[in-house]
């Protein structure tokens, strides 16, 4: 079957553990996933690093690279600006690994609506006082950021629907395995199978002729 890599967007409410479940699964299945690394113009937090949760840049930076059309999508989260390089992604995709986007729903509708073979994820805690419950236990913010993530939240609750899945992050372990699964499934869809079934349609019709 054809084995090209496909387009995921997983997006869902900071602090619903889309950072932890991408480690975990990117650590379980190297050889089938590539994870963009987005530019952004907010600080780093403790032990990030950059290059590798983002590329950390000043605002004229980004609006360059706004200007010089390299990115596939971008937009503003909560004061700061995020965006995908397109370079990086392309180059995975075509290596036949599947690569994901961890981004927010504007971001995420916009790469639907240019790359309409895009899976989305929307990654969900059990319950709303368990996000809460995660951000405050993350310990990287402050109580006023906290606050208007949840109100992002909220927002963010509304686009839900326009998500293939959504994947409640409660037991870890259950939810990485749960979304190889999703996206492992993703490859057996008919419409991403063309020369697949072009190819068995042919040998049929020659093997019918034979007898
Ligand atoms: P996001 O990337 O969505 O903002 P993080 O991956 O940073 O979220 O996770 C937020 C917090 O929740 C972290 O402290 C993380 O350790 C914790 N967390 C993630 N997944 C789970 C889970 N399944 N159960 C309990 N805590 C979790
Ligand atoms: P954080 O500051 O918690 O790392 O990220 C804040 C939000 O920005 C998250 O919802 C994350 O998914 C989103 N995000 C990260 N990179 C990008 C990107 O390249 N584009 C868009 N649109 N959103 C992004």
């Amino acid at each position: 079957m054809d084995r090209k890599g496909i387009l995921i967007v997983v997006s869902g409410f900071s602090g619903s553990g889309k950072g932890t479940l991408m480690k975990e699964l990117l650590s379980r299945y190297p050889d089938t996933y590539a994870l963009s690394v987005s530019a952004t113009t907010r600080r780093p937090r403790d032990g990030e690093q950059d290059g590798r949760e983002y590329f950390f840049i000043t605002e004229d930076e980004f609006e360059k690279m706004i200007a010089k059309e390299e990115l596939i999508e971008y937009a503003r989260y909560v004061k700061n600006y995020y965006g995908t390089p397109k370079e990086y992604v392309r180059k995975q995709l075509d290596a036949g690994k599947d690569v994901i986007l961890e981004i927010e729903i504007q971001g995420a509708l916009k790469v639907k609506e240019a790359f309409p073979d895009t899976l989305l994820l929307f990654v969900t805690p059990p319950n709303a006082e368990e996000l809460k419950k995660r951000l405050v236990g993350r310990g990287t913010e402050t109580m006023d950021v906290i606050e208007s993530r949840m109100n992002r939240a909220c927002e963010e609750a509304e686009g839900m629907g326009h998500y293939d899945y959504l994947v409640v992050n409660d037991d870890l372990e259950l939810c990485v395995e749960e979304m190889h699964t999703i996206i492992q499934g993703e490859h057996r869809r008919s419409f991403r199978n063309e020369a697949f079934m072009k190819t068995i349609k042919e040998d049929l019709e020659r093997l019918k002729g034979e007898n």
